[in-house]
């Protein structure tokens, strides 16, 4: 018996309502509150059971506060944007209630990762007796999971980490993103960043790729070396990994707009003065691009993302793993009505809550992911839609 408030209705927001509806024995009552009230109706008017709606500015601190007290949540899920963590773990603290995400922290003038702004609050969290969850989506999340996961049953000495995050789908537009184009895009063109041997590499954007050859016949793609927010955490919760690197596929339509588009400006996050009236570019950029929401329906194929690692099994003989998902957007669609990209996110959101609220994860401060036991999440994500594979092999092979 718990209730929980989704903060933010879009793509990802929409699944988590779908998702936690599925499964009332645990989300007993439900509220999505977002900045636009009208799209929580939408998302409400489609579900297997009625819900609570309501209108928050999740910056607001106060009037968050008021809705918690109101509502009286045991769990927020914060799927809005990575702006508003702090805020919604502030609100969170002030009314006392548990607090779990999708994307850590970013400062809106500066496309930085870096989990230092959210760890600090693991005092204030532990001393109100709360738990704060953080980075409980596909990529972070299930990459920290299926990265225990291996430890724990195959290679307890692990040396290396590479996390592969494939889609190899397609919406048919002629450029688009598949989350928060704002969020993307300020991913994808910050410098890439690597874990070797105690010391963070740092590469120039999209400089290091591979030609990847995708398991059960996908295809053939083209990865990137990124960095990626769960290197940091996962470095610091798994011991002895010597390097830990992060790689995504891209087309070659989607960089050749993002490379023009960066050359005009049109990725800058700095405010450019438009006849008195100071515009970023990138937001304005954000108004043009297919809303990620509308490309459930166009969307075919399949996204892979998968963990390999490498190390000494239980003999201490070398040993590689790699375990991956594979989901299909219109599979995904069919279902809750989005792509695979918002449905891998959601459904580790709606099982991370459940391991919070039903006890099988918990503890008092801030926590990552790789800090509990990844059975329970593991078989809950194979009953709630998220089967993982396994390979003993290499996948991604050294040059
Ligand atoms: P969308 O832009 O589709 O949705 C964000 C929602 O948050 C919108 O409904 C928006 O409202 C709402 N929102 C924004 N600001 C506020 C605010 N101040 N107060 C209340 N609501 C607000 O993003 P996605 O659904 O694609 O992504 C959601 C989150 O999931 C992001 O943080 C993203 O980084 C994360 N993510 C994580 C992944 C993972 O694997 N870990 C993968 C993909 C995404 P409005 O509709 O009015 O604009």
């Amino acid at each position: 018996m718990s209730k929980v408030l989704i903060i933010g209705a879009g793509g990802v927001g929409s699944v988590v309502a779908h998702k936690c509806a599925q499964v009332p024995e645990v989300f007993t009552k439900i509220m999505l509150a977002s900045r636009t009230k009208a799209k929580c109706d939408a998302i409400a008017a489609r579900l297997s059971r009625p819900i609570q709606t309501a209108q928050v500015d999740a910056d607001n601190v106060p009037q968050l506060v008021k809705l918690l007290k109101k509502f009286k949540p045991d769990l927020v899920i914060n799927v809005a944007l990575p702006y508003q963590d702090l805020h919604i773990m502030e609100a969170c603290l002030e009314a006392g209630v548990n607090y779990l995400d999708t994307a850590n922290y970013e400062p809106p003038n500066v496309a930085k990762f870096e989990y230092k702004w959210q760890w600090a609050y693991h005092d204030r969290f532990k001393k109100a007796g709360l738990m704060a969850l953080l980075g409980s989506g596909f990529d972070p999340g299930v990459t920290s999971v299926y990265t225990t996961w291996i430890c724990k049953h195959f290679i307890p000495k692990p040396h290396t980490l590479d996390i592969i995050d494939c889609n190899a789908g397609s919406h048919g537009q002629p450029f688009a993103t598949n989350f928060n184009p704002e969020i993307n895009i300020r991913e994808v063109t910050a410098p890439g960043r690597y874990f070797s041997h105690g010391r963070w590499v740092e590469t120039a954007p999209l400089s290091v790729a591979r030609p990847f050859r995708l398991p059960e016949n996908l295809g053939d793609l083209t990865i990137y070396l990124m960095y990626h927010e769960e290197l940091e955490s996962i470095v610091r919760h798994v011991p002895g990994l010597k390097r830990a690197r992060f790689w995504m596929s891209f087309s070659e339509t989607y960089l050749t707009h993002l490379r023009v588009l960066e050359n005009v400006g049109m990725t800058r996050i700095d405010p450019v003065d438009y006849q008195g009236t100071p515009v970023v570019p990138l937001k304005f950029l954000k108004k043009l691009l297919p809303d990620p929401a509308s490309l459930g329906p166009l969307t075919t194929g399949q996204t892979c993302i998968g963990c390999q690692v490498s190390g000494l099994n239980a003999k201490g003989r070398p040993q590689t793993v790699y375990v991956y998902n594979v989901c299909d957007h219109a599979t995904c669609y069919k279902e809750v009505g989005s792509q695979a990209i918002s449905y891998t996110t959601g459904v580790p959101a709606m099982v991370g809550a459940m391991m919070m609220l039903t006890g099988k994860w918990s503890g008092t401060g801030v926590f990552n992911m790789e800090q509990f036991d990844p059975d329970p999440f593991m078989a809950a994500l194979e009953r709630h839609g998220l089967s993982a594979r396994v390979l003993k092999k290499a996948v991604l092979r050294e040059k």
